[in-house]
């Protein structure tokens, strides 16, 4: 049996990022699930050490290397929460966002 590379196969896609998702076989940052969240996570860049746990773990690819941290772009952020699970020093907070917050739309920025 031939081996395939995800990464030539065809309809791969190529992706800013390289993390768990990387061999989906379509761009995850063309959908805006930050309109629907209802937590979102921030970040205490105090406690970051730059590890890149969070950003290895996102499920959307929202989350790019900062020069001191991992910021991270709520457009695409759905507010699992699994950064905050994996960040292994606790810099990341989720927080009410949107109708469970104040019954508005989740925050863009
Ligand atoms: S909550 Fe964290 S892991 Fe989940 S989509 Fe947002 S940034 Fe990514
Ligand atoms: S997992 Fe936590 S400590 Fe590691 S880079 Fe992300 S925010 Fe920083």
């Amino acid at each position: 049996m031939a081996l395939v590379d995800p990464k030539t196969a065809p309809g791969a896609a190529t992706f800013p990022t390289e993390a768990s998702w990387s061999d989906a076989s379509k761009d995850l940052l063309c959908l805006t699930t930050g309109s629907w969240r209802t937590e979102k996570p921030i970040v205490v860049v105090e406690k970051c050490t730059y590890c890149g746990q969070c950003y290895l773990f996102c499920p959307t690819q929202c989350i790019t290397p900062g020069e001191t941290y991992f910021p991270i772009d709520l457009t695409y952020c759905k507010g699992c929460g699994i950064c905050a699970k994996e960040c292994p020093t606790q810099a990341i907070v989720m927080v009410a966002d949107g109708d469970e917050a104040d019954g508005s739309p989740a925050d863009q920025t």
